[in-house]
């Protein structure tokens, strides 16, 4: 993995408007800041490495690295990643009720985490108005608080480093395929620093095949539903093609077309919809509302869902065949669009010398791209 500086992660990622707003440069130093939904470089930083490049799923991911880093092979390509089972999960009656998005799998899993101290803080996404406000919580009481999903790029990675520096080394993260990537290269210590400690003791990612820009969205709802609170947004599976939008008197049904253009640049060349470098990754369950697709990835994932079942947090059943050759079908679908652009920019594998977006194996690369 080539590891550059701040200079460098300027012009490839915030200036060439590539930058999903994950945090994962923010809370290092007193240089990155965000602010509704954007990040900036507050003042120039001459170091020559350091782990705002290293850490940023933007820039130099090199795909190879880091699945041999974290599933002890390189990268195959395959839609949905290495993992062991699926099941169709929802919270069950131990977990408490919530104002979940789907199945409250990811927060009945948070909080049983929490309650069994296998982590010692869970950071999360909750939102003031349409801008996301991520947070870390020691009690898994505050975990339905955080839950419900907001469809904006979010900085949760901000508060993972927060807690690291007031001294966590166990905290749960819930995230986006983007902020899983970076939360995986964070813990492969890529600048080799010899006091490197792993702040992280489980990851639970969302699917994700797009998210909107926080700003965009303010501007938007602000034409469409002037002086309203949104409350929740939800996307119905295909072929709905609407993203829901409710307020506390209406519920406004959008085309997706109408909502394509606030989907930031960095969207465009995501080739991850599972998150495949996660513990655990969770998604909604198409044509069963109420339900959670639930991929297990490691053992220690596994350990997790199976001590809620018997707990009674979560509930699970047998994931239907059909569901599994759809999502697979998506996932691929997603890759061939993330490396067709990136190539068509230049910025996948980039010519020797060069900086480049994303790194894999040529070879992976045609097969994924094939039509
Ligand atoms: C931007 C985005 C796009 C998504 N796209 C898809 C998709 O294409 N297909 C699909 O099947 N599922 C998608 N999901 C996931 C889906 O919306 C649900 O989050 C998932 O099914 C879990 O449901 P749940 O009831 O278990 O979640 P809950 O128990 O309600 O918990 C939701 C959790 O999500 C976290 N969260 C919310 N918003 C964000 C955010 N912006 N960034 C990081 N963490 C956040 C919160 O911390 C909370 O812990 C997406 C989610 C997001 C945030
Ligand atoms: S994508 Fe994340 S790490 Fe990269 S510049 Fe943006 S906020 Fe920072
Ligand atoms: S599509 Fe990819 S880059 Fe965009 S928010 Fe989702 S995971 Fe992040």
């Amino acid at each position: 993995m080539q590891v550059f500086g701040p200079s460098e992660l300027l012009e490839d990622v915030l200036n060439a408007g590539l930058c999903i707003g994950c945090g994962a440069c923010v809370n290092l130093c007193p240089y990155f800041r965000s602010y509704k939904g954007k990040t900036a470089m507050l003042f120039p930083c001459s170091r020559e490495t350091g782990r705002c490049h290293a850490f940023c799923p933007k820039t130099e991911v090199d795909l190879d690295a880091l699945s041999t880093a974290v599933c002890g092979s390189p990268y195959s390509g395959s839609p949905t990643g290495t993992y062991q089972q699926v099941f169709m999960a929802r919270a069950g009656e131990g977990a408490g009720n919530g104002d979940f998005q789907d199945g409250g799998t990811v927060s009945a899993l948070m909080k049983f985490a929490l309650e069994s101290n296998m982590i010692d803080g869970a950071v999360l996404t909750g939102r003031n108005g349409l801008v996301p406000a991520p947070g870390l919580t020691t009690s898994a009481r505050e975990v339905p608080a955080f839950a419900s999903s907001k469809y904006t790029a979010a900085p949760t990675l901000a508060a993972l480093n927060d807690g690291f520096n007031r001294g966590f080394r166990q905290m749960g993260v819930v995230g986006t395929p983007c902020q899983l990537t970076a939360v995986a290269q964070m813990r492969t210590n890529p600048l080799q620093d010899a006091n490197f400690a792993d702040p992280v003791a489980l990851t639970i990612g969302l699917f994700c095949t797009w998210a909107l820009d926080t700003r965009g969205l303010l501007a938007f709802a602000q034409k469409r539903a002037p002086g309203e609170q949104i409350r929740k947004m939800h996307v119905p599976p295909p072929p709905a093609g609407i993203i829901v939008l409710e307020t506390d008197t209406r519920t406004l049904e959008i085309p997706l077309e109408e909502i394509r253009p606030l989907v930031p640049a960095g969207c465009r060349i995501c080739p991850d919809m599972t998150a495949e470098w996660a513990d655990l990754s969770v998604g909604a369950m198409e044509g069963k509302a109420g339900w959670n697709t639930l991929i297990v990835r490691t053992a220690k994932g596994n350990s997790l869902v199976r001590k809620a079942a018997v707990a009674r947090y979560l509930e699970l059943a047998d994931f239907p065949r059909e569901n599994w050759k759809d999502l697979e079908t998506a996932a691929a679908d997603k890759k061939r669009r993330a490396f067709e652009k990136a190539r068509q920019d230049g910025t996948v594998n980039a010519e020797a010398g060069c900086r480049a977006a994303l790194r894999v194996d040529p070879r992976t690369l045609e097969k994924m791209t094939a039509d």
